[in-house]
């Protein structure tokens, strides 16, 4: 599988706009889009023309496509899904990426960063309904149980996730219990419930093409 291995700062740096990709210091004044807030390379600070509608219409479904860690061909595969929904499809293709397993760990505080719960997964160190699931792209339904592997606890980053479990805000369509470190999906999401900053009408123009 193709595999983006420049630095992730410079996708938010690109992106304009900060994807949390590295955990606890994207929180601190080391995040680079602190320092500079300008598109990475050598025209990053010059004078900007008026984006055309492609441009704008692109940068939004990469922005997309970055935040949750897609590569453009599953992100086409997910549209085409999204398409044949009932509903919105740009609504539709937001609550596909938010089922992702990996985005799931992320937002119940199971791992610190999207590209660090995909990594964790990938090492097997989640169950879903008690069953070990190494799937980063893996659907989640309502009513599935993520929990952190028994074994796997012991091991000193999951255990300080395990520890700050039930301090964050988790979003309203799922629930966490600190107590036996596993998160429920009560429902799935609403367009509401998705707090990225994507507006999905121009990934659908987009595509719509
Ligand atoms: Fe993005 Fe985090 Fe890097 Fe800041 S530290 S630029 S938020 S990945």
């Amino acid at each position: 599988m193709a595999r983006y291995t420049d630095s992730v700062c410079r996708i938010c740096r690109r992106e304009g706009i900060k994807l949390f990709f590295k955990s606890e210091r994207c929180h601190t004044t080391k995040c680079s889009f602190e320092r500079r807030a300008y598109a990475p390379g050598q025209h990053g600070q010059g004078r900007s023309r008026k984006p055309s509608e492609y441009a704008i219409q692109l940068r939004e479904k990469q922005k997309a496509r970055r935040m949750y860690g897609v590569l453009e061909k599953q992100f086409r595969r997910y549209f085409a899904v999204a398409n044949r929904q009932k509903g919105m499809t740009g609504e539709n293709l937001l609550r596909i990426l938010e089922r992702r397993l990996d985005n799931v760990v992320y937002r119940l505080g199971l791992a610190g960063s999207r590209p660090e719960a995909r990594q964790l997964i990938t090492h097997g160190h989640y169950t879903v309904n008690g069953r070990r699931v190494d799937i980063a792209s893996y659907l989640v339904n309502a009513g599935d149980v993520i929990a952190i592997k028994e074994k796997s606890r012991s091991i000193n980053r999951l255990k300080e996730m395990a520890e700050n479990l039930g301090s964050l805000v988790v979003p309203a369509w799922m629930s966490v219990d600190a107590d036996v470190v596993s998160g429920t999906i009560i429902r799935l999401p609403d367009r509401e419930d998705i707090q990225v900053p994507i507006e999905e009408q121009l990934i659908v123009e987009r595509y719509s093409r």
